[in-house]
This record gives C-alpha cells, structure tokens and sequence, in this order.
C-alpha cells in the first residue's frame, strides 16, 4: 500500500489502527493455489486464529478457502460468515471431549490430538470420521514457541505411538478419514519438511479410508526485503509429485491440505500508530508511540521483528531510534531502528501486522483495541471499531453498595 493512502485512513479513522489490503491476501491465496497446481485435489483451510476478523472470514470464504479453527468460538465464527460446515476443520489442543462434541454436532471435520479423546470419542461415536493429528517429531520453526513438531511438543499423536493408535482405532471401530500435522511456524528447509511428510505418507499407510492429508502450516514470509521465505513454488513442485505418487500407490486421489495462517495474511497487514513523545537520554532516542504490547505483543512475546517506518517523514534523515509504547511496563517494539527522523505527531508504520497482531491484542492498562479497516480495490471499508468506555465496562458488575465510602477517615496509628 502507498504511504498516502495509509496516511489518509489513519486520519479518517484515528490512531492507533490495524489496516489490512485484501489485494495482497487475494494473490498469497493464488500463489499458494497456484504453486500446488500439479494436484488434483488441492485444499486451503484458512487458519482462522491468524486473523479472525469476520469480513477477512468472509474474503477467505469467497476465495473458496476452507477454515481452520482451534475453538469453539471460530467455528462458530466460520459458520456465521458462511462457511460451510464441511468446509471447516477443528483442530484443537487440550480442549475438553465436550467441546470435540459441540463441533461435531455442528457438523465440521474433527481432528484429535491426543489418545485419551480418541478412545472416548471412538468409543462414543464411531460413525463420525474423524482427523488425526500426527507428531513426527520433526525440528521445524523459527524458535522454540512455535515450533511445535518436537519431541518435547504438547501437539500431536507421536508416531511412537502408532501401534496403540492403531488399536484403539480397530477396537472402536472408528473411522479415520484424514491425517494430519503441523510442525510450527517459520519453515525454512523445505528438506526438512519434505522429511516429516515422508513420516506421513508412511503413517497413512495404516488406515484404509482416507480422504485428505493435511500438512499443517508454517510456511515464512519475509519481514524486510531480502528475508528467506519458504520457497511455496518448490515445495509445490516437490510435495505436490510425491503425493500424486502416493496417491496412485494407496489408489484413491486424496485431497492435500494446508492450513495457512501467516502466509496468507501476515503481510496485508499494517499497523499505524502516532508518535506521542521523542525523548533523548543519555543512551538513546526514544520514539513513544500510543499503543504498546496491548495491541501488537508478537515483538515482546516471541521477539518478532516488525519492520517500522516513519510514513509522515520518508524522505528524512535516518537516525537510530528506540521504538517504546505508552505501557506501564517495558515494552519495546525495536531497539537501534534506523529510521527517517520522527517528530512528535508522526505516524509509524508496522508492517506484517496481519497476522496474530489484532487476535492477540488486549485492554491491558484499559486501553481501547484499535479499529480494523480493510483497503480492498481503492476504498477503506471500516471492518471493526474503536472500542468504547462502554466495551471496557461490559461485563463487569458494579456492586456499588458493597464498598461504600466510609464517613469517617480510617486513620493509621
Ligand atoms: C496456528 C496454526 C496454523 C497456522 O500456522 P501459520 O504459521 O500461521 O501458517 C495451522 N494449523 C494449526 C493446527 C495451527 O494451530
């Protein structure tokens, strides 16, 4: 997006914001269809705690993506922007069998992580097919948080455990219809995940009914110009050949899953936010801005390094900057950025914002969450406002009478 129009919609809708081009999740969607066009049967389940925004859902939706939800409450977001239930994959952690149940009633595809609720599902429901979800123990990611494949990971079915898998299937008398694994974030060999697709293929062997395998997510995208991205059009090309291969060895045209989160939106996203102080110390320059880790938390949770430029300014003398927001905590966005010279009043500009930005923001230190505005062919749709004093206060109740001020001084002796 050009500086101009990003200076225009954080003017029309205030400061902090959350700015997403469609455009650019539009072409990540046929870059990512298109580099797997040698497969049949190819399908994208959007990853939905990525951003979860109702009209990004509906995009998703319109690009003919299924969804990929970790919670009751996103297949319920599913559902109400029209996907299809068929169309929606639940793919929790550690959630309750009731929780399995609630999804299922509703219709979606269920995928089980863990023995203990395959055996209670299985043995409850034996005619609802269900997904399973693979730990290949494969090392994958871009640091230990989201990398998720590993040995030591909650997620997943370790293969080590196939033979009782395996058993409880055929006691149950349940039906696996997909496999599954997601080994974290940030691939970058695609070697690597090459390898933990074998552990797949070879897993699939041991069930007869497959419809789909499902290999999860984690493709990178870059954060600055000459970032390693994960090479989609090679994995396309090599994954996609293995699985025809597969396929006519297990003799069905399966379906290949992927369940992109960042990929897709991570870099439609823009986060605009002003510049409320510039203070020199005796170490650096501080640009504070008004926002903090309440609305962007990825730079402090896991050491996400969102480029930051001065849109007000582009054209100005760069000087080393500490990027700080306004929250009662260190929360620092970047330390030695090289960046136009700030003034007070400037917008900075966060780019990658799309993805686990807005989902992950809170009310710490009672602050409002930004609104969400959507750029889609030339025109700003506000897709989520500013809250209010009132969002604040929504569900907290005011017993009034119980602390009433005292009449007299309580006095400390
Ligand atoms: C978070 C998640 C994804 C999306 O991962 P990205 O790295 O954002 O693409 C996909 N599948 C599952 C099961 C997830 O939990």
């Amino acid at each position: 997006m050009k500086n101009a129009d990003l200076l225009k919609i954080a003017k029309s809708y205030g400061d902090p914001v959350y700015v997403y081009d469609a455009e650019k999740i539009i072409g990540q969607f046929k870059r990512l269809t298109n580099a797997f066009k040698g497969v049949k049967n190819l399908k994208l389940n959007y990853a939905a705690k990525a951003l979860s925004n109702i009209t990004i859902l509906r995009l998703m939706n319109s690009l003919g993506s299924g969804l990929d939800t970790v919670s009751i409450q996103e297949v319920e977001l599913g559902l109400m922007a029209g996907f299809k239930p068929e169309d929606i994959i639940f793919t929790p952690n550690g959630v309750s069998l009731e929780e399995i149940e609630r999804a299922s009633a509703l219709g979606v595809r269920i995928n089980i992580d863990n023995l203990s609720i395959l055996e209670q599902f299985g043995s409850k429901h034996p005619k609802i097919p269900v997904c399973i979800r693979i730990n290949p123990h494969v090392m994958a990611g871009g640091n230990s948080n989201i990398s998720v494949g590993h040995i030591d990971s909650k997620f997943g079915i370790s293969i080590h455990q196939i033979p009782h898998l395996l058993r409880i299937v055929k006691l149950t008398k349940m039906n696996i219809n997909g496999i599954h694994m997601h080994t974290g974030s940030d691939i970058l060999d695609i070697d690597v995940f090459l390898y933990a697709s074998e552990i797949l293929f070879e897993t699939a062997k041991n069930f007869e009914n497959l419809d789909f395998i499902d290999f999860g997510s984690g493709f990178k995208v870059p954060y600055k110009e000459g970032d390693i991205e994960t090479n989609v059009e090679e994995l396309g090309k090599k994954l996609g050949k293995r699985f025809n291969d597969f396929c006519a060895e297990y003799g069905k045209e399966l379906t290949l899953a992927f369940e992109p989160g960042k990929f897709l939106v991570s870099e439609a996203g823009y986060f605009l936010a002003k510049v409320n102080v510039v203070k020199q110390t005796t170490s650096t320059v501080f640009a504070s801005i008004d926002s903090g880790f309440n609305h962007l938390i990825r730079p402090m949770l896991y050491g996400a390094t969102h480029s930051i430029s001065n849109i007000s300014n582009p054209g100005g003398r760069e000087r080393y900057y500490s990027v700080v927001g306004y929250i009662c905590e260190t929360d620092t966005f970047g330390n030695n950025r090289r960046i136009n010279e700030i003034a007070e009043g400037d917008i900075l500009c966060f780019r990658n914002a799309g993805a686990y930005c807005f989902t992950m923001a809170s009310n710490y230190n009672s602050r409002y969450r930004p609104p969400e505005v959507l750029w889609h062919e030339g025109r700003a749709i506000l897709i989520r406002e500013r809250e209010t004093f009132e969002d604040l206060i929504r569900n907290q109740v005011d017993v009034k009478d119980l602390f009433a001020p005292k009449k007299e001084k309580i006095l400390v002796k």
